[in-house]
Order: C-alpha cells, then sequence, then structure tokens
C-alpha cells in the first residue's frame, strides 16, 4: 500500500515521473487507492459534475486511411454519407433545447473547398440560431492553418485532434506512409496558437503499443500542456488492416489501463477536461461511469440521426448504434445521477485550464 501511496504523491506535483508511472500501470493492488486520489482532485478542481457535449458525426467521408478505422477510406463496405445543413441544425438545435452547453462536430477528414465552406456556414448558423451559447468543439481532423482560423473565427472554439499515440515508430505502424506523424503535432501546436481550447488523445492497447508508450503519452500530454483529452481503449474493427495483429492486452486489460490513464491525467493536469469516451462502454455498460469515477468530467452522448449511426462505425459494438437522441440523453441523465454526480445543463463547460494557461502565458 506504501507504494502506491507514494507513486500517487509523486504525481501530485504535476511531474510524469517514469518510475511512479510505471508502478502505477504495473499493479492493481489497491489501486483505488489511486481512483480516489483522482476523484478528490475532480472534485476540488473541477467539481462534481459533468458536462455534455452532444455528440454529431455529420460525415463519414474520409480522406485518410488509419489502419484501425472502420470508416477509413478503403473500408467499401460502409455506405457513405453526409448530412445536409438543415439536419445538422436540427441536430444542433436538439443539444441546445436539452440543456447540453456544447456539441462536438465531428466527420472524417476532408479538406476541400466545399467541406471547409459549408462547415464555416453551418457554424456561424448554429451560433446565430442559439444566441450564441451553444459551445462548438471540432473533430475533423488535419487542415491548413487559414481553414483552422476560418472555422474559429465563424465560432468554434474547442478542438479535438487525437495524435492517437505520442510513439512516432507505432504511429507509422498503424498509419499508411502517407500519414504524417510531424504534421500532426504541428496541428495541434497551430490549434493552441489560434486560440482553440485544445484537445488530443490516444487509444490504449494498440497492437504492438507497450506500457512504455502510455507512459510517453502522458509525457506528450504534460509537454503539450493540452485543455482536454479523450482517451479510449482500442476496439478492433474487423474490416481494417489492424484487425490481423493481435494486441498484447485483452479487452478487460485495455479498460482498466484506460481508467488508470484518465485517473493518473486528473491528478497531473488538475483543471482540464477529460472525456469519459463511449469506446469505454463499448466494454463494459457502466464504463462511462466509472471514467468519471476515475476522474473524467465530460460525456459525449451521440445525437446524430439514428438513420446514420450504423455507418459511422469506427470500432466494433459501438454503443448507442439503436438509441435516438432522446433515448441517449435520458440513459446519460439518468447514469450521471446514479454514480451521485450532477449534469452541468446549459452551462458550456470549458477546461479551467485554457485560462490559465492563457493568463500565465
Ligand atoms: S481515424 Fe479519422 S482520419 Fe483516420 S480514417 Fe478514421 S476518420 Fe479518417
Amino acid at each position: 500500500m506504501n507504494k502506491i501511496i507514494s507513486a500517487v504523491k509523486k504525481i501530485e506535483s504535476g511531474n510524469p515521473d517514469k518510475d511512479a508511472l510505471l508502478y502505477l500501470f504495473s499493479t492493481n493492488e489497491d489501486i483505488d487507492i489511486l481512483f480516489s486520489a483522482a476523484y478528490e482532485v475532480k472534485e476540488r478542481y473541477v467539481g462534481k459534475k459533468v458536462y455534455l457535449r452532444g455528440l454529431i458525426e455529420f460525415s463519414n467521408i474520409c480522406k485518410k486511411n488509419c489502419y484501425y478505422c472502420g470508416i477509413r477510406r478503403d473500408n467499401h463496405k460502409i455506405k457513405r454519407y453526409s448530412m445536409n445543413k438543415e439536419e445538422i441544425l436540427e441536430s444542433a438545435i436538439f443539444a441546445y433545447k436539452s440543456g447540453f452547453g456544447s456539441i462536438v462536430l465531428q466527420s472524417g477528414e476532408r479538406d476541400d473547398r466545399d467541406f471547409i465552406n459549408n462547415l464555416v456556414e453551418v457554424i456561424k448558423e448554429i451560433k446565430s440560431i442559439t444566441n450564441n451559447e451553444l459551445g462548438i468543439t471540432l473533430c475533423v481532423g488535419e487542415e491548413k492553418r487559414d481553414d483552422y482560423e476560418k472555422l474559429f473565427e465563424a465560432g468554434a472554439h474547442r478542438y479535438l485532434l487525437r495524435i492517437e499515440t505520442s510513439n512516432e515508430d507505432l504511429y507509422k505502424k498503424i498509419h499508411p506512409e502517407d500519414h504524417s506523424f510531424y504534421n500532426r503535432v504541428e496541428c495541434i501546436k497551430m490549434l493552441k496558437n489560434i486560440g482553440y481550447q485544445t484537445g488530443t488523445g490516444v487509444m490504449i492497447g494498440l497492437p504492438f503499443q507497450t506500457i512504455d508508450d502510455l507512459v510517453s503519452d502522458i509525457v506528450f500530454f504534460v509537454e503539450n500542456d493540452i485543455d482536454m483529452i479523450g482517451m479510449g481503449p482500442y476496439i478492433e474493427h474487423k474490416d481494417t488492416p489492424l484487425f490481423k495483429y493481435n494486441s498484447k492486452f485483452t479487452l478487460k486489460e485495455r479498460f482498466e489501463l484506460t481508467l488508470k490513464m484518465i485517473a493518473i491525467m486528473r491528478i497531473l493536469m488538475k483543471d482540464i477536461n477529460i472525456a469519459s469516451t463511449t469506446a469505454l462502454q463499448a466494454i463494459d455498460p457502466a464504463g462511462r461511469e466509472k471514467g468519471i469515477l476515475a476522474g473524467a468530467n465530460v460525456i459525449m452522448p451521440n445525437i446524430t440521426p439514428l438513420k446514420y449511426r450504423e455507418d459511422y462505425r469506427l470500432y466494433e459494438n459501438k454503443p448507442c448504434i439503436n438509441e435516438n437522441s432522446e433515448d441517449c440523453k435520458d440513459c446519460v441523465l439518468n447514469r450521471i445521477k446514479m454514480i451521485g454526480e450532477s449534469v452541468a445543463l446549459n452551462s458550456l463547460g470549458d477546461p479551467i485550464h485554457y485560462y490559465r494557461r492563457n493568463k500565465e502565458s
């Protein structure tokens, strides 16, 4: 027990001490000490509340071909779709009226003019019909700086760009040759520099991935002083090239490692936002709640129209494919209440970290 207490104490100072992290990953004995410490930090710094972001998966068309992703360009088994403007606005209004403080507009990656211009228009319109009150997070991949700027000026103020792994060699193994690790890191820096509340994240339990890689991921988050994190266990998709390689971690282990990553990041970076991702729920029906109890403070209920959900399957067993937005909302509200937390309705839920780092810089 003393060992785990001392490992937790070491990281409480904000220093991602490698030995302490390796120890926390290596044991499950008395691991509740880690989770309790993380939950205390959560209560103190970001409160006993959860922010909601209505997730709108507005298009599954993607120019990229990541080896792990179910909507990669070369997966011809799925039907491609793009929601029209009215459908996106309708979903945004649903979020607004339901008291979700923010939405996430997520899609496959495209950089053609139509895509960017339409997105700019949609963002402007959402801001206008919601009295500028609905927060907008974008998750649409790597773009050019001036496009990031246009989207920011239109009213998007948060951006999620997952690095997936901070190990460049591993990155190369899970992406085709023309997908650049360097560019991805540069995009994250660019987003911060433009003024976005910037989020990133990794997959946990990828084939070829080691515990040392997870330690490096933690160091990456700290060094890049990010505002938001979305991490999930890697879950295979059978129609992807990575499917033939085995992870050395069972699903259960990937789940446990993800909870540990959440707890460690909460202790290390205290006032950032951390999402409890749907992939956790794909492994354990109470996965998202467990994520909150490990220190996460954001949940993203899926509010994509039902007819498109099936075709936005990034991994197998993705939950909430058949529940409509109203059901997803009720389910999330009930589940959060059940663990003694409250939902911060009608609140943007910006990461406190973002304001602190801007004040300090
Ligand atoms: S992970 Fe993102 S960029 Fe890669 S194929 Fe999937 S949607 Fe496209």
